[in-house]
Formats: structure tokens, C-alpha cells, sequence
């Protein structure tokens, strides 16, 4: 069994929906996940807001303007009455509910009931455009099968007893609609796996039933070797391991969710990445494979702030780090690379709602410097201790470029450096002209 999940572009219009049922057309028994249709989280999003701000009029203008979009989109989509009555319901129902939250105090609660729309309309609109070409499909609530624990992670197990019962149901069917990103929390309330978290439901999914592949459509050609939109010249990379993957995807490859990686990896089981523009180009598959390449890819994160904390004291005095961490720990940020010297500390962080507190916090232990504007610049290859000369050859290519960290160590697989932004897109160039082979 297969999981195949199309993200919001994928299924972006009705010419895209039609692709995509062209490409679940085999005989592999499959569960496809959709996103919202491109643009929906966005707007419903902004709907949540303006209703928080008090701004019904606001946000009605917003939501009736989203109905009028997804009248237009069913009349292209559907070619028979029924089925476009079918598709019809479908929006009057779940805009029924968006409509009802205009007048009750908006939470976050209700934000993320007003958030899960996007998915619940997406997979009907698809399996009754399934059904109109005489196609069957089982869609599967995912509000019944994705459950979040106390700390929002997902509870695997749950989702494991819950899809293969429901998949026994039906063990006639051989194609499942289901939602991305909704799920419940421990108190059965709607929410989410957070944004782009349609991966992640993906990758869970085809955990939970140790499926054969699970593929994750987009619309680019897999992942690159660096970010096309920023460097001259890039080339797909055909393989990657899960460690690799991880570490591009979390330090800024916009290609897939940060941890969605986790649950294939622990199942082995292996993730494509393929492009529904180009249904039959190769993509990148993800494995327990090691290359034995020297650098893989380059990811680029902005947005980065770093704290350096410098003390008199003897900085690394057992005990220090500890009180440092659990400054960052009070207010769920995580740190993201830190370097160390003897009087110093240097961490990065890019979640900064709490930064005010955390730096005054951190005062009682040292003289606290902040610098805004950084970017991380990750690159993944093979950085294992027994390798000599990948960092020598990436410091030659920065060898003009100043930068403000440098980690290396921590795992295998990845070197990150840490610079103002306004250096990144020479360096990210730099980069891959010095560390890639150019033919
Ligand atoms: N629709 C959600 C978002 O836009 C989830 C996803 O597309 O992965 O973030
Ligand atoms: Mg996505």
C-alpha cells in the first residue's frame, strides 16, 4: 500500500485536481492526502484574525469572497448537474460553519476550527470529482484518525489502531481520500499539525501501515542540491538519506515539512519526492541509504537571531549551560546552533515572541549581546570525523565572506554557518560554484 500527498498547489485549481486523478490512475492500492486548495490556509487564516481584531465586516467581506472563488472552482470542476450540486453542498456546508463563527468570541479555538476548513473541503471536492469519473473512493475522516498528544505530538499508535481498522472496513476499496494537517488534541478539540503540516500526515500515515512508498507531490522537480531561486545554477539530487533530508529540511529547504522525516525514518519506510508538473521525471527518494558523496545539498534559513552570552565567571563551569538552556526551555524556544568558547556562548534562535524576557533572564548569568538580520546557511554532506577537507574546501569558498559562526560536530551530516543576511546570497552562491562538481 501506498500514501500519496498532494500539496495545496497540486490541487490548485480544477485542471490540477484533474491531474492529480490521472496520477493516483494505477492499480496500487493507496491513500492520497490533500492540502487545502493553494491560497485557502492563507485566507482562512486571515479570516481567524480579523475576527480575533474584532473586524467582523472585515472578515465577512473575506469569507464571502473565498465562497465566490470555490463557486467558480466547482463549475470548471464538475461536468454533470449532480455532481456539481454534490460539489455545491459541500461548500454550503463547510461555509455554513466558517459563517457561524462570525458571531461567537473567537479563540484560539475557533481559529482552528476555521483553519481545518480548507482540508475538509479540498478531499470531498476531490472524491466526488473522483466519483463523477467513475472512479471509487473511501474518504477517512482525519479528524478521527490523527490525534496530538499534550506536547502536540503525534501519537502514532493512535493513528495505527484507527487507520487499520478503518482501512479493514474497506477491504474492498483500493483508493483513500483523506485530509493533511487537522487532527484532535487530548481535550477532542480541532487542530493542527501546524502550517504545511499535510507532510507530515503523510509521512505519519504511511508509518502507521508501514506502507510500500510514500510520495510527496509538489511542484518542483525533488529537492535541489541548493535554492534556484537564489543561485545560478542547480540539479536535482536523485538520492537522500533521512538524516540528510532532516537536516535540509529543518535548516530551510522549503521542499518538505521539518518533521515529517521522523516517522518514515523510523519505519524505513522510503519517501519520494515528485513533481506533478512533470508526473514522470525521476524526483528525489529518501532512504536509510548513506552516498558517499563529499556535499550533498545547501539550505538557507533567514530570520535568525543570535545571543551571545559572556561571562567572567568560568563560562563552562558545570551547572551553566544548564541554567542558560532552561531560560530558552521557560519559554519553548529552541535553539538551533550554538558555538562555545571558554568566556563565551553564542546560540541561535528564530522563534523571537519571547526574545524580551528570555534576554532578561539570561542578564543574571552574563553580558548579553543580540544580533538581528542572520541567516543560517546549512550544508549537508558527508562530515564524518574519519573525512578531512569538506570544511576546508567550504572555508575557501566563504574565504570573502564574513560570517559569525561556524558549527561543525554535531552530527555527520551537516556544517552550518551563521551570517548577516545580507551576505547570503554571495556565500550561497559561493558555495555552489566551490563545493559541487560542475561539468
Ligand atoms: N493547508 C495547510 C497549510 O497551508 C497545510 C499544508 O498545506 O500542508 O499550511
Ligand atoms: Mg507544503
Amino acid at each position: 500500500m501506498r500514501v500519496l500527498k498532494f500539496g495545496g498547489t497540486s490541487v490548485g485549481s480544477p485542471e490540477r485536481m484533474q491531474a492529480v486523478a490521472a496520477i493516483i490512475n494505477d492499480s496500487h492500492r493507496k491513500i492520497v492526502v490533500l492540502s487545502a486548495v493553494t491560497g485557502t490556509t492563507n485566507v482562512l487564516v486571515e479570516i481567524g484574525d480579523k475576527l480575533a481584531e474584532g473586524n467582523k465586516a472585515g472578515a465577512v467581506a473575506v469569507i464571502e469572497n473565498l465562497y465566490e472563488h470555490y463557486k467558480k472552482f466547482i463549475a470548471t470542476l464538475y461536468k454533470s448537474e449532480s455532481s456539481l450540486e454534490k460539489g455545491k453542498s459541500v461548500i454550503d456546508k463547510q461555509f455554513a460553519v466558517i459563517r457561524s463563527l462570525v458571531d461567537v468570541p473567537t479563540t484560539v479555538i475557533e481559529q482552528r476550527i476555521l483553519v481545518a476548513q480548507g482540508e475538509l473541503i479540498s478531499t470531498q471536492l476531490f472524491h466526488h470529482f473522483l466519483t463523477e469519473m467513475g472512479r471509487k473512493s473511501v474518504l477517512l475522516p482525519a479528524l478521527e484518525m490523527v490525534k496530538i498528544d499534550h506536547d502536540n505530538e503525534p501519537i502514532l499508535s493512535f493513528i495505527e489502531e484507527k487507520l487499520t481498522a478503518l482501512l479493514a472496513q474497506h477491504s474492498d476499496v483500493d483508493l483513500f481520500i483523506t485530509q493533511g494537517y487537522i487532527c484532535r488534541n487530548p481535550k477532542g478539540e480541532i487542530d493542527n499539525l501546524k502550517r504545511g503540516g499535510s507532510d507530515y500526515t503523510g509521512t505519519l500515515l504511511g508509518a502507521a501501515i508501514n506502507a510500500e512508498e510514500i510520495q510527496i507531490w509538489t511542484d518542483i522537480d525533488g529537492m535541489h542540491n541548493n535554492d534556484p531561486r537564489i543561485v545560478k545554477r542547480t540539479f536535482p539530487v536523485r538520492e537522500v538519506s533521512f538524516n540528510e533530508a532532516a537536516e535540509l529540511a529543518y535548516f530551510g529547504a522549503k521542499i518538505l515539512h521539518p518533521t515529517c522525516i521522523r516517522p518514515a525514518q523510523d519505519r524505513n519506510v522510503p519517501v519520494k519526492l515528485l513533481n506533478t508538473m512533470e508526473p514522470s521525471a525521476e524526483g528525489t527518494v529518501i532512504t536509510n541509504n548513506v552516498s558517499d558523496r563529499a556535499v550533498t545539498a545547501i539550505a538557507a534559513k533567514d530570520n535568525i537571531t543570535v545571543i551571545k552570552i559572556k561571562s567572567t565567571r568560568m563560562l563552562l563551569a558545570h551547572g551553566f549551560l544548564r541554567k542558560v538552556f532552561e531560560v530558552f526551555e521557560k519559554y519553548k524556544t529552541p535553539i538551533d546552533v550554538i558555538t562555545t568558547s571558554e568566556v563565551a556562548l553564542s546560540m541561535t534562535i528564530d522563534e523571537t515572541s519571547n526574545l524580551e524576557a528570555i534576554l532578561v533572564e539570561l542578564e543574571q548569568y552574563g553580558v548579553v549581546e543580540v544580533e538581528q538580520e542572520q541567516s543560517i546557511i546549512c550544508i549537508v554532506g558527508n562530515f564524518s570525523p574519519e573525512k578531512s577537507g569538506i570544511v576546508l574546501n567550504l572555508l575557501t569558498c566563504l574565504k570573502d565572506i564574513p560570517f559569525r559562526m561556524i558549527s561543525s560536530g554535531g552530527s555527520k551530516y551537516n556544517t552550518t554557518i551563521v551570517l548577516k543576511t545580507i551576505y547570503k546570497v554571495e556565500a550561497l552562491n559561493a558555495l555552489n560554484e566551490g563545493l559541487f562538481e560542475w561539468k
